[in-house]
């Protein structure tokens, strides 16, 4: 079966049964956990658009591995129409989840770790591409999620991963035994791990000769022994366990982020895909961070849809809709949100076949794009504050609106212009406040800046690859010198 719905991944995702530590209390039945749940569903939504005629064409593609049509994010991509696909796909699923819908980096790690291993195989003779194949034909054959796990804890910054004082701040094989390896250490900041059948793990730096154990890549079932999950706390995600929607702010989907820790977990041969060959392990960073810096060109403005709408309406429900400067505030608005589009497209057109076969975006494109995504939305995220006004952060709760001696003092005092319901000004408040302010924010804001690496690396790649040499030439040319 190629293609699930939603429903049958949430049935999968219950008979994977995972088991994780939310807010201090080791908790079964994830799926249907108050907390988790709408990080599951926006998940879900991604199977339910790949079932629904308008959406199909960009949801679906042919797998290069099987011929069967299969979903979007687990495809290699294979053209630069499926590089723009993938982008317009991650744009639509924000406009539609309204958060981040976590299936985008293990398609990410699986389109680099494709042309790596192939890579690698033909540099150091190994064999890891043709298992690598076989892994992602399974994954695509059963319409699996992927956690795509880069970052390691990192302890001491300024310290290599060997010198560390604890060496298992990054992720390392601790035993090599017939048949596989045995690897310890955690990866945080991950991305939907609980909502993933899967989880593919990726070195976070490039290694250097000394540093073979660190240097590794692998995949195991999330639930594979050894493994413990902790669920990371989002601003106002408490609100999520009151009766009542209206004060979450999406009443439907949201983010998720977890820590993962591997306790001496084995891993067996078929499924390790690096061990050890430190001179790939900068490639794999490199063209994973490529991919992810491409995706946000799509996710991140696809909630940036969502946030501009809320701001519009917000603005007729206050009735200064028809001020300038609001007007040309969300032209701004649209226009930041645009240009991060335009570079998901941009990188995403140049894309260029790898000796595998799949598709690989223009790196300093990709990179651009990011460095722009760390930015705009903060900005983005300041004009719609300024369109909502104060009461985004001093407006009484949702509880009030129904006791009988607040609600009628609610409804007369948060009145405002004539076509506004009381009611309905809150809910668009709170939407506002969950992207700029709230648990969306985690995914809006602060993925903006560090999801895909911090602006730092963005900047050095774009020095690697802006060709100044290339351009003082130019330069020189015309100039005769
Ligand atoms: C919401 C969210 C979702 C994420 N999802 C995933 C995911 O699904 N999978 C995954 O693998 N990762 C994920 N990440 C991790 C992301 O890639 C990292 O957060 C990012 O690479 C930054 O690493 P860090 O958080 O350890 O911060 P740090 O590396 O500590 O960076 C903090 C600051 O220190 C600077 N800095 C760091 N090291 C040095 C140094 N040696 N020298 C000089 N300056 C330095 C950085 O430039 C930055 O300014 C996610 C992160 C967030 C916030």
């Amino acid at each position: 079966m190629a293609l699930k719905t939603g429903e049958e991944y949430l049935k999968s995702l219950r008979e994977l049964g995972l088991c994780a530590m939310v807010h201090g209390r080791l908790t079964e039945d994830l799926p249907g956990h108050p907390l988790v749940a709408p990080s599951t569903r926006a998940v879900a939504a991604t199977y339910d658009l790949a079932q629904s005629p308008e959406a199909k064409d960009l949801l679906t593609a042919e797998s290069s591995l099987t011929g069967d049509a299969i979903n979007r994010f687990t495809h290699l991509h294979q053209s630069a129409e499926d590089l723009v696909k993938k982008i317009q796909m991650q744009r639509l699923c924000g406009n539609v989840t309204g958060c981040c819908f976590q299936r985008c980096v293990g398609m990410d790690a699986a389109n680099a770790v494709f042309s790596v291993t192939y890579e690698c195989d033909a540099g150091h003779g190994t064999r890891y591409h043709g298992r690598f194949r076989e892994y992602w034909a399974m994954i695509q054959k059963h319409d699996l999620v992927v956690d795509g796990a880069m970052t390691d804890p990192k302890g001491d910054r300024s310290k290599r991963p060997k010198d560390q004082a604890d060496p298992d701040l990054y992720l390392r094989v601790v035993e090599r035994r017939p048949g596989g390896i045995v690897v310890r250490g955690a990866k945080l900041h991950q991305t939907g791990m609980l909502n993933s059948h899967e989880v593919l793990v990726m070195p976070t730096v490039a290694m250097r000769p000394g540093e073979e154990d660190w240097a590794v890549c692998f995949a195991v079932p999330t639930n594979a022994p050894g493994i413990r999950h902790f669920y990371g706390r989002q601003v106002s995600d408490t609100r999520k366990l009151e009766p009542g929607r209206l004060d979450v702010g999406n009443p439907e989907f949201g983010g998720q982020e977890v820590m993962t820790v591997f306790e001496d977990v084995f891993v067996p041969e078929e499924r390790v895909f690096l061990c050890g060959e430190t001179d790939q392990s900068g490639k794999l960073v490199e063209r994973f961070a490529g991919y992810h810096r491409q995706s946000y060109g799509g996710c991140k403005v696809g909630v940036g849809d969502v946030l501009i709408g809320a701001s519009a309406l917000i603005a007729r429900l206050n009735g200064t809709d028809q001020a300038s400067h609001i007007k040309d505030k969300l032209v701004e608005m649209i226009h930041l949100n645009e240009t991060m589009f335009a570079c998901g497209i941009a990188c995403s057109a140049l894309g260029h076949p790898t000796a595998a076969g799949n598709y690989e975006i223009n790196l300093l494109l990709a990179n651009v794009c990011k460095l722009n995504v760390t930015r705009f939305p903060y900005e983005l995220a300041r004009l719609a504050t300024d369109i909502a006004g104060g009461l985004l952060g001093t407006m009484p709760p949702a509880a009030d609106l129904s006791d009988p001696s607040a609600g009628p003092l609610l409804r007369k005092y948060l009145a405002a212009a004539p076509v506004a319901e009381v009611e309905a000004r809150m809910k668009v408040l709170r939407l506002i406040e969950n992207l700029v302010a709230g648990a969306g924010a985690v995914a809006y804001l602060i993925e903006s800046m560090h999801g895909a690496g911090p602006p730092a690396a963005q900047r050095i790649m774009i020095g690697r690859q802006g060709d100044l040499e290339g351009k003082m030439d130019l330069a020189k040319r015309l100039l005769g010198i």
